[in-house]
């Protein structure tokens, strides 16, 4: 057997799993980020919990092919570096260059959302298609692109930002600088902004008492609602679905992917958002009597997306 290091490096946690040739994660080690810390130190803890996780699945560093790093930010995948990633205050670092001073095996780094497509392609919701897109719901919308089974990054490393598209010119603003970017509409927290919104507008909404007793107006809270017959409620959910709706139909229109996988917290939400979306989407894209339309289906491997597409970079380009 043979077996992968993957490693998640996020803006909290730095994660690293063993992953198998057949893409069962065997060990996982953590440990904080602790930002701002140089990106050197960085480095270091990522190849002390990498190392962790291979004593821990029993195994030594001879068995390990080789170690896949997905980050926040622009990756050169060709070169081996981060080039810009403002969540971790890193610019131009070569992480390749200092990863294989810790272990010597074939290393590759990776934008972590597209590591996360992959990940979804490779053992996920997309595999055994040729050509995918996953779609991440989270505090932002991220995007990870497939095409003929390879990652696309654009001929920069900075593509695939499907969250920056703008559905309405005349919308809020968004973090990029854009106005009524996809993500400001898509993503959890835009979901969480409707649904204040729409609390604001009607008080006797139930939603009002439901985040009371919650403490907070979650992503959940307009779903829930819905369940319990509330109209407020249910404009929520159908006017979030219209907007989610409209950035996959764009997402499909360019790209006509076999599958088109959403993941994040949004997705636990299961028919109730899928069906009505699904719907929608048919009504807008372009191919409206293709034999072969997109799937949309929703992602299978949550939080391990990550360190298994990480994992398995070196076939990814
Ligand atoms: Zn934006």
């Amino acid at each position: 057997m043979k077996y992968y290091i993957g490693i998640d490096l996020g803006g909290t946690n730095i994660k690293a799993g063993v992953v198998s040739e057949e893409f069962e994660i065997v060990a996982k080690a953590t440990c904080k980020t602790n930002l701002p810390r140089p990106a050197e130190e960085i480095c270091a803890d990522m190849a002390k919990v990498a190392l962790e996780a291979v004593k821990q699945a029993g195994l030594t560093l001879d068995q390990i092919e080789a170690v896949g790093i997905g980050t926040p930010g622009t990756a050169n995948s060709a070169d081996g570096v981060i080039e810009y990633s403002n969540n971790l205050g890193f610019l131009d670092f070569h992480v390749v260059e200092l990863m294989k001073t810790f272990i010597d095996k074939p290393c590759y780094v990776e934008n972590d959302a597209n590591a996360a497509a992959y990940g979804e392609y490779v053992a996920g919701a997309a595999k055994g298609a040729n050509n995918a897109v996953c779609i991440t719901l989270g505090t932002g919308v991220g995007g990870g692109i497939i095409i003929d089974g390879k990652i696309y990054s654009g001929s920069n490393f900075a593509g695939a930002e499907i969250g920056h598209t703008v559905i309405d010119p005349n919308g809020p603003q968004c973090t990029c600088g854009r106005k009524g970017c996809f993500e400001v509409f898509s993503s959890a927290t835009g979901l969480v902004n409707m649904t204040k919104a729409a609390m604001e507008e009607d008080k006797t909404s139930i939603m009002n008492k439901m985040s009371e007793e919650m403490g907070k107006v979650s992503a959940r809270t307009a779903f829930n609602a819905m369940r319990e017959g509330d109209k407020a409620g249910k404009a929520v959910v159908d006017k979030y679905i219209w907007y989610l709706a409209c950035g996959i139909a764009n997402t499909i229109n360019i790209f006509q992917p076999d599958i088109l996988c959403i993941g994040g917290g949004v997705c636990n939400e299961g028919d109730p958002l899928l069906l009505p979306l699904k719907e929608q989407v048919a009504k807008e894209i372009y191919t409206k009597n293709s034999k072969k339309n997109t799937d949309i289906v929703i992602a299978k491997l949550g939080n391990d997306a990550g360190i298994i597409g990480a994992a398995f970079l070196g076939l990814a380009h």
